[in-house]
């Protein structure tokens, strides 16, 4: 995924030692020719593992969960942060704290679209301390459905996420992992290997 690093390493601003924006392609603006080949990245990752559906939370994980459902074939769900008129009961919720907003929210997901006969591959935007991605597993463990692993686009692996999900069984797959955002710079985890 060297488009992607090179995206964040030219348009990521960092606004402090552990957040970095990345408005321009992902999180507001969205570069579609990237966003299919991180579908096809996540798609390559996943294509052994029988997938049935998609699963991210909105809004931020759609497009590449949709990238990756056209790639993979199978339907993308996103988790709703706010309940509807349309959206009321018959209802998988779970309460997640976000880390950028730090507020807590309940997340839900209509019956109607999971059931205990879809295996799941989970997708987020970013990796930080792992509670996003926690509420979509809690999500899918109600459903009763098969759990194939997490992919995110951008992980922080300075934050403790992977090593949460890790320690519940999870396999996590990242496409850029940043070893650090301290000093205003993008540093990525191969670059710290390479040294
Ligand atoms: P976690 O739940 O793993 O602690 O944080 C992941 C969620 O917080 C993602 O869904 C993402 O929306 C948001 N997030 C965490 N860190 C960052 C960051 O550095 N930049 C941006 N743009 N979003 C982040």
């Amino acid at each position: 995924m060297h488009l992607l690093e090179e995206k964040i390493k030219k348009e990521g601003r960092v606004l402090s030692d552990t957040v970095i924006k990345v408005d321009s392609f992902l999180n507001h603006q969205i570069d579609p020719q990237l966003m299919k080949e991180i579908g096809e990245g996540f798609a390559e990752r996943f294509q052994q593992a029988g997938i049935t559906k998609i699963l991210t939370l909105e809004s931020s994980g759609i497009a590449p969960a949709q990238m990756t459902g056209l790639s993979l074939g199978v339907p993308a769900i996103f988790a709703r942060k706010r309940k509807s008129l349309t959206l009321n009961d018959h209802l998988y919720s779970a309460e997640v704290y976000s880390f950028t907003k730090q507020q807590t929210h309940e997340i839900s997901v209509s019956k109607d679209y999971l059931t205990a006969e879809d295996t799941v591959l989970i997708l987020d935007d970013f990796l930080a301390n792992g509670q996003a991605a926690l509420g979509l597993v809690d999500i899918v463990e109600q459903a009763g459905a098969a759990l194939a692993g997490v992919g995110i686009v951008i992980e922080k692996g300075f934050q403790d996420g992977r090593k949460r999900l890790l320690d519940k069984g999870i396999r996590v797959e990242s496409l850029a992992i940043l070893s650090s955002l301290e000093n205003g710079e993008v540093r990525f985890a191969e670059e710290e290997a390479s040294v």
